[in-house]
């Protein structure tokens, strides 16, 4: 299996070693050529949504990529990823792939709780230890729209069909399930 990690900025690499030690092949997307039609599905990272989306608009990817999302290449957005994803953020005007019904909302946890990290349940996976950083949550989220973890009453993971996406960063923790889960969902 061949997957593609966006590696325009923020924390790509760490999904790279994630997906190796799953056994998965990983083909780094930096430039409008390596986006090849070989790809059995992409992973949007963690980082500034803004500067991403910039990149990736600069880059001739966003129409491209979007595109094949809704012609059902599997994806996985982790916090910044997510909002890319997103059909609507509450408090920012942008709209990226806009492929995810749900809205999102952007820094959701404030500047204070900036940062934090804590066990949750991921439905289909169990107990998963979730770093946030400066993380987005899902406000509200469409019929087709399975809700995958919540912290505190706020969904934080959800998936609609092929697309994943989490608001906290399973990359950074070492446990390999999530990154399993998406595969396996490539798989199915
Ligand atoms: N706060 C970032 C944003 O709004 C997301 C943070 C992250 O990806 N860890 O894009």
């Amino acid at each position: 299996m061949k997957i593609g990690v966006f590696a325009l900025q923020g924390a790509f690499i760490e999904h790279e070693r994630a997906l190796l030690s799953l056994g998965a092949e990983v083909k780094e997307i930096r430039l409008f050529s390596d986006f090849s039609d070989d790809l059995d599905g992409v992973i949007l990272p963690g980082g500034e949504s803004t500067v991403q989306g910039k990149l990736l608009r600069e880059g001739g990817f966003l129409e491209p990529l979007k595109k094949r999302i809704e012609e059902g290449l599997p994806v996985y957005g982790t916090c910044a990823g997510m909002i890319l994803l997103a059909n609507k953020l509450s408090n920012d005007g942008n709209v990226y792939l806009g492929t995810l019904d749900a809205t999102v909302r952007r820094n959701a946890y404030g500047r204070q709780l900036g940062s934090f990290a804590e066990e949750l349940d991921f439905k289909g996976v169990g107990k998963f230890p979730a770093v946030f950083i400066r993380a987005p949550f899902v406000e509200s989220a469409g019929k087709n729209v399975e809700i995958l973890a919540e912290h505190k009453g706020k969904i934080v993971a959800v998936r609609q069909g092929h697309m994943l996406a989490t608001a906290f960063h399973p990359e950074l923790t070492g446990d390999l399930r999530i990154h399993a889960y998406f595969l396996d969902m490539i798989r199915k």
